[in-house]
């Protein structure tokens, strides 16, 4: 048996899940004509507190629509250097979009320093510069170790990019895991923004697909965007049912895995040969390195760790220049946390025995 902790992704669907998707009512989606799906959008735009939203295979696709359809070619939108859309989604904007992005360093916790923010904005004066039409948030932050950005810090962000008239999209791919961590309705942690991405397929465990979401105007300008990415999909109740039981039976259980995340740090913690490189374990992941005492291993060595740690059963992410990724999730369970922390501790003292607590870090 592996214990898979590369990502939430690789979650199964639930026995419900294949229940309801056995027994969806279908229709063509691209004529507005799926209940499942209209049921599952008209579900994501309320949770969301947002007038509609559209279904999209996955969080690239809803990413990519919503840059699409907010900023035409030749603008540009801030990201930050470590999100996800600017790092891990293909180049879409510039491929697909004519879309300049313009790069702003991410604080520890995945949010901006504020006056870094409002000195990236520009507008059409100056022809050296293209005009900032929208900035692009992450919340939970993937590579900032899945800290949730708060709502004040969203807040404040928003109303920013709002007063120099720019728009404000989320990456909301772990929305969800972010409102169950502030204690607040998601609802309440979006109300600024003007379009939100989430997914289904992560914490959230449906099999396939994201949802975008916005306002009426927008999401119908987004629509024909994902018609033009090939996402109008046909009897896209079969999977969009599996989405409906992920929001109405997933999104609560999301603070056990919280838990486990957060007893998978402790445990890491008390490891001489680790360091945890995120400030925070606040949802579902754990971001650390490899330290021989005197310096963090490469990621050549992090590669043979993780070859290791998979004949003892237990899968990892790498995310590069030595970080490594654990990220708990739906079938993980409180043993299967102690076996890892069991099978990494071992591992570790084969490959770095003679190890010493307390290094620089
Ligand atoms: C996974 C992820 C995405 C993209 O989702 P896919 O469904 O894999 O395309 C976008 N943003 C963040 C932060 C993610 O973790």
């Amino acid at each position: 048996m592996l214990i898979d902790l590369r990502s939430d992704t690789v979650t199964q669907p639930t026995p419900a899940m294949r229940e309801a998707m056995y027994r969806a009512e279908v229709g063509d989606d691209v004529y507005g004509e799926d209940p499942t799906v209209n049921r599952l959008q008209e579900l994501a735009a309320e949770r969301l507190g947002k007038e509609a939203a559209l279904f999209v295979t996955s969080g690239t696709m809803g990413n990519t629509t919503a840059l699409l359809t907010h900023v035409p070619r030749g603008g540009a939108a801030i990201v930050g250097n470590q999100a996800h859309m600017y790092r891990y989604e293909g180049g879409g904007a510039a491929r697909l979009g004519g879309i300049h992005f313009w790069v702003v360093s991410n604080q520890p916790d995945g949010g901006f320093d504020q006056e870094q923010l409002a000195a990236a904005i520009t507008d059409d004066s100056d022809e050296h510069t293209p005009p900032t039409l929208l900035l692009c948030l992450e919340n939970t932050h993937n590579r900032c170790g899945g800290c949730a950005l708060s709502l004040e810090q969203m807040t404040t962000l928003c109303r920013l990019a709002h007063a120099r008239g720019v728009k404000v999209h989320v990456d909301g791919a772990r929305i969800f895991n972010a409102a169950v961590a502030l204690g607040l309705p998601v609802s309440q942690l979006v109300a600024e923004a003007d379009s939100v991405t989430f997914c289904l397929s992560k914490g959230l465990s449906a099999p396939v697909g994201s949802l975008l979401v916005g306002s009426r105007d927008f999401i119908s300008r987004a629509r024909w965007v994902r018609k033009v990415l090939g996402g109008g999909l046909r009897q896209a109740g079969v999977l969009a049912a599996a989405g409906i039981v992920a929001l109405e039976q997933m999104v609560e259980r999301l603070a056990e895995d919280h838990a486990h995340a957060r007893l998978l740090a402790e445990g890491l913690a008390e490891l001489p040969q680790i360091r945890l490189a995120a400030q925070c374990v606040q949802t579902n992941m754990v971001i650390f390195r490899l330290h021989d005492g005197e310096r963090a291993l490469p990621e050549e060595r992090c590669a043979e760790f993780r070859a290791r740690l998979k004949n003892e059963g237990v899968l990892l992410s790498s995310m590069d220049d030595g970080l490594l990724r654990a990220v708990t999730h739906y079938g993980i369970e409180r043993p299967h946390i102690e076996l890892a922390l069991a099978a990494i501790k071992r591992t570790l003292e084969e490959m770095l025995p003679r190890t010493r607590p307390g290094g620089a870090s």
